[in-house]
C-alpha cells in the first residue's frame, strides 16, 4: 500500500509541484542545520499556493515557520502588497528561515516573530492586529485546540483557516491511544472544527513523508 501511495506522491510532486532551486536549497540548508525534515510535502505547498490564488488573501498568519519552506510557497502566491507574519519558537529556526527568505528575495513580504506562539497570538489579539485573511496552523500539535480558540479572535467572516497534519500516525483513526497526547489533541481539534458554530470545515487527505503516509490538511472557512 505505502509503495503505491509513495509513487502517487512522487507523481504529484513531479508533474504538479516541482521544486525550483530555491525550494530545494531551503530543504538542503535545513538538513545541513539538522532541523527536523517536517516541512510540507511539495504537493501540499502547491495546494497552499493554489488556495491562496483562489482566496486572494492579503494578510496571512502562519504558526510554525521551521526553515521557511511553506512560507515561501505561500508568499509566491501573494500579490506584491501581500504580507505574511510567521511565528516560530526556536531562535535557530528563525535564523535559518530569515536566511532562506532573503535568498528567495521575499524579505519585504514576510515578518518572522520569535517566541511561544500562544503568547505571540495573545499579544496580536491585544494589539488588534487582526483580522487575517488566511491562517495556516502548522506548529506543536498539542496546542492546536488552543491555537484555534486564539486564531478565531484574529479572524473575520471569510477568513480561511488551514491546519496541517490532521491525521496523526497510528492505526486507530479517530480514536487515538490515550497515551499519545498529540493524537488526542489533533482528534479533539478535528471535532472542534467539524462542529464549531463559526466554521465550515473539511479535511483533504495528503500524502507525506518518505513512506507515503496518508495525512490531511484541514480547510475551515469562517462563517
Ligand atoms: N510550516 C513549516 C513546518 C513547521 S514545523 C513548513 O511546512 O515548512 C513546526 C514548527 O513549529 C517547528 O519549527 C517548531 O519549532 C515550531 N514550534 C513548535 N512549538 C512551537 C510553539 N509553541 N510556538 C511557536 N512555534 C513552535
Ligand atoms: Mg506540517
Amino acid at each position: 500500500m505505502s509503495g503505491r501511495t509513495n509513487r502517487i506522491k512522487d507523481y504529484l510532486s513531479a508533474l504538479f509541484a516541482p521544486e525550483d532551486d530555491i525550494l530545494l536549497a531551503i530543504k538542503k540548508q535545513a538538513k545541513e542545520a539538522r532541523l527536523p525534515s517536517i516541512q510540507v510535502a511539495s504537493p501540499v505547498g502547491k495546494l497552499l499556493y493554489t488556495l491562496i490564488k483562489i482566496h486572494k488573501p492579503h494578510k496571512i498568519l502562519e504558526i510554525g515557520t521551521l526553515a521557511g519552506y511553506s512560507t515561501v510557497w505561500m508568499a509566491r502566491a501573494l500579490p506584491p502588497e501581500g504580507r505574511i507574519i510567521t511565528l516560530e519558537l526556536y531562535p535557530e529556526h528563525v535564523a535559518l528561515a530569515k536566511k532562506n527568505i532573503a535568498m528567495a528575495g521575499l524579505e519585504s513580504m514576510i515578518e518572522i516573530r520569535e517566541g511561544f506562539a500562544s503568547e505571540q497570538l495573545d499579544r496580536m489579539i491585544e494589539q488588534e492586529e487582526g483580522p487575517f485573511d488566511l491562517i495556516f496552523i502548522d506548529a506543536d500539535k498539542r496546542n492546536y485546540p488552543l491555537y484555534l480558540e486564539k486564531v478565531l479572535q484574529l479572524s473575520r467572516s471569510g477568513t480561511l483557516i488551514l491546519s496541517d497534519n490532521l491525521i496523526p500516525k497510528g492505526e486507530n483513526i479517530g480514536t487515538p491511544q490515550p497515551n499519545h497526547p498529540e493524537g488526542v489533541s489533533i482528534y479533539q481539534f478535528n471535532e472542534l472544527i467539524a462542529s464549531h458554530p463559526r466554521l465550515e470545515s473539511i479535511l483533504t487527505p495528503t500524502i507525506v513523508g518518505s513512506m507515503g503516509r496518508i495525512d490531511a490538511l484541514g480547510i475551515s472557512l469562517v462563517k
